[in-house]
C-alpha cells in the first residue's frame, strides 16, 4: 500500500476523545492531535494527551493557545443591529452589552481603533465602522443588518438566550494587547509539565509575540517547539523575523479571511509556503478545509481541490478542525484528505518545485538535496537516515522528497517532532544503535513497506554524535544489512 507523505492534523476536543476513536483517526491517517485550549481548561486536556499516548508514541500533540483575542461582553439577548444606525463601543471587561452600547473585553480598545477603522463582529458576520472617536467610547456606524443571539441551555432543560461572547476583529488595526493571556500561560506551564511537543500560538504578529512563550520554555529548560500561527497581516508582514525564531508555521485562514480581505488567503497561503520550505521549516495549511463534512458525507468538488492545491503548492501538513472536534464524520473527513494526497503526490509535477537555498554551505543540506534528486533519476524506494536532533530528516522533507523518508530517532520526542515533516517516517530507537536499525529495517520489510532487492538512499553519519551528517550511500537493503552486521561483528 502507498504511504500518505502529507501529515494530516487533527483537532480534538475533550467531548470525543475516546481512545478508540482516536484509534480509527490514526488508522485513517491522522499524524498530530491539536487541542484549541481557547475552549479547555487542564483538567480537559489532559484526557486527550492521555489518549493519545494510548493510541501511538508517534502521534505528536500540539497545544493551541488563546493568544491575543477580543471578544464581546454578555448582554441581554437579541442584540439587535440594524444597517445605518450607530451603536457605541466601549472596551470593558465587566460591561453589559445592549443594542445602543456593546462592551468588548479589551480597556485599550477605544484607544487603539481610530475613525475609519472597520470593527468585525461574529466572525465577520456584523460590520461596524468607527466615526467617531470619544475619550472613553467610539461611536460606529452598522453596516449590515444582524444579531447577536445564542441559545444555550438553563442546566433545566429550558432554553435560555443570551448575547454570548463573539470574536471581535479589527482588521489591519495594530492592537496593544498582549500576546500570551494568564490563561495562555498556564497552558504553556501545562504543556512543558506534561512534555508535549508543539505549542501553537495564536496570533503571532512579530518575533517580541513568540519571544515571550520561548522566555518561558527556557526558564523551565523545555524543548517544546513552537508554531507560529499567522492570522493577521502583521504576522504576514512580519513573516521573515518570525520563521527565524520558531520551529514552523500554520496559515490559520479561518482568521486571516477576516484580518484580510478574503480573496487575499490563496496568495498568502502559497507566499507562506514558499517562505516556509527555503527556510526548511514545517507548515500547515488551516481551517474549512472539509467544511460542509461537519454535516455531509461528501466533501464538494472546491474542497477537494483546495486540498490538493495546498499539497500541489507543496505543504507539509493540512488541518482539520470542526471536521473533527463537533462534526458528524470525522474519520471519513481524515480518510477523505488521505484519499486525495494518495492521488496528488505521485503527480506533482517537478518543475513547479520551490527551491530550497543551503544555509551556510551546509553539507547535510547538500546530502538531502542530492539524496532527493537520486530518488527522482534512479529507482530508489526509500531515503534513511538517523536522526540526533531531526535535521537531516527536516532537511529532506524540505526537499520534498518523492518517496519515503525512514527516521531512526534516538528520542521519542524527536520521532514526533517529524510528525509535521512532510514524508518523514521516524522509528525509535532503543539504546544499540546498529542493532536496532537492523530490526527496524526488518520490521519495514515485515510490514511490506521495503523488499530486499530495494535501492534506498542511507544519509548518515559515521563519526559519531555531533560530527553531523557525512556520507549519503545508495545501495540495496540486503546489502546495507550485510554492512550493519560488519559493523556489529
Ligand atoms: P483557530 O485557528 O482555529 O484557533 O482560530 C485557526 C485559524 O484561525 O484558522
Ligand atoms: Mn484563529
Amino acid at each position: 500500500m502507498r504511504k500518505k507523505l502529507t501529515k494530516i492534523v487533527t483537532t480534538i476536543s475533550d467531548i470525543r476523545c475516546e481512545v478508540d476513536f482516536l484509534s480509527k483517526l490514526h488508522e485513517a491517517g491522522m499524524n498530530v492531535v491539536r487541542c484549541n485550549t481557547a475552549h479547555m481548561t487542564t483538567d480537559s486536556i489532559n484526557a486527550i494527551a492521555e489518549n493519545t499516548r494510548k493510541v501511538s508514541d508517534k502521534i505528536a500533540i500540539l497545544v493551541d493557545t488563546k493568544g491575543p483575542e477580543i471578544r464581546t461582553c454578555f448582554g441581554e439577548a437579541p442584540i439587535k443591529f440594524e444597517a445605518g444606525k450607530t451603536i457605541k463601543v466601549k472596551g470593558d471587561k465587566k460591561g453589559n452589552s445592549t443594542a445602543e452600547l456593546l462592551y468588548v473585553d479589551y480597556e485599550g480598545f477605544v484607544n487603539d481603533l481610530n475613525v475609519g477603522n472597520q470593527i468585525l463582529i461574529d466572525d465577520g458576520d456584523i460590520s461596524l465602522r468607527v466615526t467617531e472617536k470619544n475619550a472613553d467610547h467610539l461611536v460606529c456606524t452598522i453596516e449590515n443588518n444582524g444579531s447577536i443571539d445564542t441559545l444555550i441551555g438553563d442546566g433545566k432543560g429550558n432554553d435560555v438566550h443570551r448575547a454570548g461572547r463573539k470574536s471581535v476583529n479589527v482588521p489591519g488595526v495594530v492592537t496593544k494587547l498582549p500576546s500570551l493571556t494568564e490563561k495562555d500561560k498556564s497552558f504553556v506551564l501545562w504543556a512543558i509539565d506534561n512534555k508535549i511537543d508543539f505549542i501553537a500560538h495564536s496570533f503571532v504578529r512579530s518575533k517580541a509575540d513568540v519571544k515571550e512563550i520561548q522566555d518561558i520554555l527556557d526558564e523551565h529548560n523545555s524543548p517544546i517547539k513552537i508554531i507560529a500561527k499567522i492570522e493577521n497581516q502583521e504576522g504576514v508582514n512580519n513573516i521573515d523575523e518570525i520563521l527565524e525564531c520558531v520551529y514552523g508555521v500554520m496559515v490559520a485562514r479561518g482568521d486571516l479571511g477576516i484580518e484580510v480581505p478574503c480573496e487575499r488567503i490563496p496568495l498568502i497561503q502559497r507566499q507562506l509556503i514558499r517562505k516556509c520550505v527555503e527556510a526548511k521549516r514545517p507548515v500547515i495549511v488551516a481551517t474549512q478545509m472539509l467544511h460542509t463534512m461537519i454535516k455531509n458525507p461528501r466533501p464538494t468538488r472546491a474542497e477537494v481541490t483546495d486540498i490538493a492545491n495546498a499539497i500541489y503548492y507543496r505543504t507539509d501538513a493540512i488541518m482539520l478542525s470542526g471536521e473533527t472536534t463537533y462534526g458528524k464524520y470525522p474519520v471519513e473527513c481524515v480518510q477523505t484528505m488521505t484519499n486525495i494526497a494518495n492521488e496528488v503526490e505521485p503527480a506533482k509535477d517537478s518543475r513547479n518545485d520551490i527551491p530550497v537555498p543551503h544555509v551556510n554551505g551546509e553539507i547535510s543540506a547538500y546530502l538531502a538535496e542530492t539524496a532527493v534528486g537520486a530518488s527522482r533519476e534512479l529507482p530508489i524506494k526509500a531515503i534513511l537516515t538517523d536522526s540526533f536532533t531531526g535535521k537531516t530528516a527536516r532537511y529532506i522533507a524540505a526537499f520534498r522528497s518523492p518517496v519515503p523518508v525512514y527516521a531512526f530517532a534516538y528520542e521519542p520526542r524527536v520521532a514526533r517532532e517529524l510528525a509535521l515533516s512532510y514524508g518523514v517516517f521516524a522509528e525509535i530507537l532503543g539504546e544499540s544503535k546498529s542493532k536496532t536499525i537492523r530490526e527496524k529495517i526488518e520490521n519495514l520489510i515485515s510490514e511490506g513497506n521495503l523488499n530486499k532487492t530495494d535501492v534506498i538512499a542511507y544519509i548518515g553519519g559515521s563519526f559519531g554524535t555531533g560530527s553531523g551528517t557525512t556520507s549519503l550511500e545508495i545501495v540495496t537493503v540486503d546489502n546495507f544489512l550485510k554492512k550493519i552486521d560488519k559493523l556489529n561483528d
